[in-house]
């Protein structure tokens, strides 16, 4: 996609500080990190949602990703590490080119996500898990 910022990392028209590549997806350090090593993996191909993204890229994206978690860990003495998809804006998705997030982290890296816990009420999480199945369900056999 032509005014694409990540298409055109991909291209080559725009730097980037690459880490990985295959003929699926490209993987790059995220310009302003949570922490440093903080990496983008992308697919090659043009999807906005992850959800357009063909199987096997999608597959490909997150055993990348995970393994780059993995070396993180190992190389710069993080303790663990988050994958994170925002899918739309309302979501925090900012690039419209679909990314997963390898964030690495530290016990005491002062990061936290700002993660709430409603309580749902009586009755309503078997409503709403039996309402997403059947359409889940639809979906998947159309
Ligand atoms: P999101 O909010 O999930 O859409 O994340 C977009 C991410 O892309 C942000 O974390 C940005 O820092 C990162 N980003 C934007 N432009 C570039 C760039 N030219 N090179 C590397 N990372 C970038
Ligand atoms: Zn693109």
């Amino acid at each position: 996609m032509s005014d694409c910022i990540f298409c055109k990392i991909i291209a080559g028209e725009i730097p980037s500080a690459k880490i990985y590549e295959d003929e699926l997806v490209y993987a790059f350090l995220d310009i302003s990190p949570i922490n440093f090593g903080h990496t983008l993996v992308i697919p090659k191909e043009h999807h906005q949602s992850a959800a357009t993204i063909p199987e096997e890229t999608a597959g490909r994206m997150f055993r990348i990703a995970s393994r780059i978690g993995i070396l993180l860990k190992r190389l710069d003495e993080f303790d663990a590490y988050n994958l994170h998809l925002a899918d739309g804006s309302a979501a925090g998705q900012v690039v419209m080119h679909a990314h997963l997030h390898v964030i690495p982290r530290g016990a005491e890296d002062g990061f936290r996500w700002n993660w709430r816990q409603l309580k749902y009420p009586e009755g309503k999480m078997m409503e709403i898990a039996e309402e997403i199945s059947a359409k889940l369900k639809e979906k998947i056999t159309q």
